[in-house]
């Protein structure tokens, strides 16, 4: 895997994937992250869910959401594909578990600045990002908010 190139996360997406969040107390929920790599910067500019299969203490998006917007978003043309993506983990705080590992993994093999974002929505919310490097998850604490 080469560098990685620093982030850049839209406030917008910030707050409609904390609204996702809070939604669902109870429950866990997940999306997608939609960006493009633009001088040097991997910006996170739009967001989208769809169907998935939650619980308290899990969350998969289903085949068919991922397809639909692999499809829409891999077209030419476009300009934002996936570029990551989230899920909360209610009152949980954030941490990667060996499932996200796995997931995460799945992502960056198709997209190698794939980003995971994990939230736990409830007070006080806590909102990291991360990737694998060199096989071990590592939060990415100087991403910009903007
Ligand atoms: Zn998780």
């Amino acid at each position: 895997m080469g560098v990685l190139h620093p982030v850049r996360l839209k406030k917008k997406v910030l707050k409609r994937i904390r609204e996702h969040a809070q939604s669902s107390s109870g429950t866990e929920v997940a999306g997608l992250l939609l960006g493009s790599l633009r001088h040097d910067t991997l910006l996170v500019s739009d967001v989208v869910t769809g169907e998935q299969k939650s619980s308290p203490t899990h969350v998969a998006l289903e085949d068919k959401f991922l397809v639909r917007v692999a499809t829409e978003y891999g077209r030419r043309g476009k300009r934002k594909s996936i570029v990551g993506w989230y899920h909360s983990h209610p009152d949980l705080g954030c941490f990667v578990s060996s499932i996200d590992f796995a997931t995460q993994k799945r992502f960056q093999s198709l997209f190698p600045d794939a980003v995971g974002l994990v939230i736990d929505p409830s007070p006080p919310e806590e909102v990291s990002l991360f990737r694998i490097e060199e096989n071990k998850a590592r939060n990415i604490d100087d991403y910009i908010l903007t």
